[in-house]
């Protein structure tokens, strides 16, 4: 009889547990599954705790993309489909001297049309004279591997900075003048066509616009892990908490052995799925070059302040889903999300909103503020930009230290690099996870996907 494979996987996020799925129910072939996490919970930066009365509210990421299959397949597939729900469409705006609807057709803040900005107020007249030039400039061919660089050069500053800097910013905590262009495959795609507008709308117009964008489990993102971590414990993994890997090294029979804290498992293929801060040090035996590589990696810090706020306080117009606020218009906060406006069931027993605002990107340290100072700051900033004195009935801090992966300027080619490397030194030695190939649920799932078709294959 054939012994079962032996695989791996260091990291009990998202990304790790759908790999132990996608390993489990895509073989037939027997083989043998052991998540190894370092904390005492799975989850990874996904968590979801009770808050203003309600049992779960996200205090991490609170929707994921469905319009594209990956999370979206994997949460019905693991029993969630009933308990779907989608944001309320709402419309959100962005802070600049007062709170602007955020134009319709966009593509990740790249207008689509000439209206999306032409009647905004939130652009001077110069700046919609300067984006309206973008479809008649030649073919943009030196083209730097960075967001900020590239839409600036085609649209101008006040597109960059008021709406593409702030969207593509709130989804990475990055500052889009230091992100690779290639990373963002939505904006990058634009840049195949002579201009980017025409090609925005031509996107846009193939895009169905039908079903819902993003999707959530009712009882917070937390319960897809629950879920995935339910399932595949039930199909046969051994999800092992408290385990941190140390080290790995070969084994003489061609596999490896992988130290933790609690004792030694060997393996045939690795998956590291844990961010690549992390995973850097359990390279250094294997292949030295790829760990100092993935050690310099940089991951931006963020805190989630979530705010219970009573209704007397809240006032009637402000009925979006909340707000962005562009670069040069930030101090502490970045994004205000008015949680009880964008989803039905964050309906608390009083009433009261939740409002969940982030604080921090890249480049700005949040980190070493103390509790206090993140409330005082945040409730300074809701009071400047929304002219409202917050005295919340329920706080709650959630600090993300080094949680945003930042996608530099040729992330890519360095990542292909590693790996070409890897695959000599450490064969069946995996990375997957936020640190590579997009941080979005999404994204994670995917490589979860792609990385359990390549173990099998081999
Ligand atoms: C505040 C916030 C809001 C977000 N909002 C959204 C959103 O709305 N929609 C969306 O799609 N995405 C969102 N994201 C992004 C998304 O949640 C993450 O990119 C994704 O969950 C990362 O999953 P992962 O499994 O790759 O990494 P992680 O969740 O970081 O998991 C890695 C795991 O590896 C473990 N580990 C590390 N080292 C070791 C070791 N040596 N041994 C064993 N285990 C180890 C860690 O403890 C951790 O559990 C958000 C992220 C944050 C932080």
């Amino acid at each position: 009889m054939i012994p079962p494979q032996r695989i791996v996987v260091v990291g009990a996020g998202i990304t790790g547990l759908a790999t132990a799925y996608s390993l489990l129910t895509t073989t037939t072939q027997p083989i043998d599954v052991v998540v190894l996490e370092s904390s005492s919970r799975i989850g990874g930066v996904i968590r979801s705790s009770p808050f203003g009365g309600l049992n779960a509210v996200d205090e991490g990421a609170d929707a994921f993309l469905s319009r594209v299959p990956w999370a979206s397949t994997l949460a019905r597939d693991v029993g969630l489909a009933a308990s779907l729900t989608s944001p309320r469409a709402v419309g959100a705006h962005v802070w600049h001297n007062g709170l602007h609807p955020i134009p319709t057709d966009l593509m990740l803040g790249v207008p689509a049309n000439i209206k999306s900005f032409a009647t905004s107020g939130l652009f001077s007249s110069r700046g919609k004279a300067r984006a309206a030039l973008e479809p008649l400039l030649p073919r943009t061919t030196d083209t730097k591997d960075c967001i900020g660089y590239v839409v600036r050069k085609r649209f101008g500053r006040e597109i960059q900075e008021l709406l593409v800097d702030p969207l593509v910013g709130s989804i990475y905590a990055a500052d889009t003048d230091n992100f690779s262009l290639e990373s963002v495959p939505q904006i990058a795609a634009l840049m195949n066509q002579r201009s980017m507008l025409l090609a925005a709308r031509s996107t846009r117009s193939k895009t169905p616009s039908t079903g819902p964008i993003f999707e959530s489990p009712i009882g917070g993102m937390e319960s897809l892990v629950t879920a995935v971590a339910k399932r595949i414990q039930e199909l046969g993994a051994q999800i092992i908490l408290d385990s941190a890997v140390t080290q790995i090294e070969k084994s003489k029979d061609s596999a490896y052995v992988v130290h933790c804290a609690n004792g030694t498992h060997s393996a045939d293929a690795i998956v590291l799925a844990s961010p690549a801060r992390h995973t850097a040090p359990l390279l250094w035996q294997l292949d030295p070059i790829a760990s100092q590589h993935l050690s310099k990696w940089f991951h931006a810090s963020v805190v989630m302040l979530t705010l219970a706020v009573p209704r007397s306080q809240w006032k009637h117009s402000l009925t979006s889903a909340g707000y962005l606020v562009p670069k040069p218009d930030q101090r502490w906060v970045t994004a205000v999300s008015f949680g009880s406006n964008k989803w039905a069931h964050w309906k608390t027993p009083d009433d009261a909103m939740i409002v969940r605002a982030s604080v921090g990107r890249d480049g700005v340290d949040t980190q070493s503020l103390a509790d206090d100072a993140i409330i005082n700051l945040t409730l300074a900033d809701l009071k400047h930009h929304l002219d409202i004195d917050v005295v919340a009935q329920e706080t709650r801090i959630t600090r993300w230290p080094e949680s945003f992966p930042q996608y530099r300027p040729h992330h890519f080619a360095r990542l292909a690099e590693i790996e070409a490397s890897l695959a000599l030194t450490a064969p069946h030695v995996h990375l997957a996870g936020a640190s590579y190939r997009g941080i979005g649920i999404p994204a994670c799932v995917q490589q979860a996907h792609a990385t359990a078709q390549a173990i099998l294959q081999s």
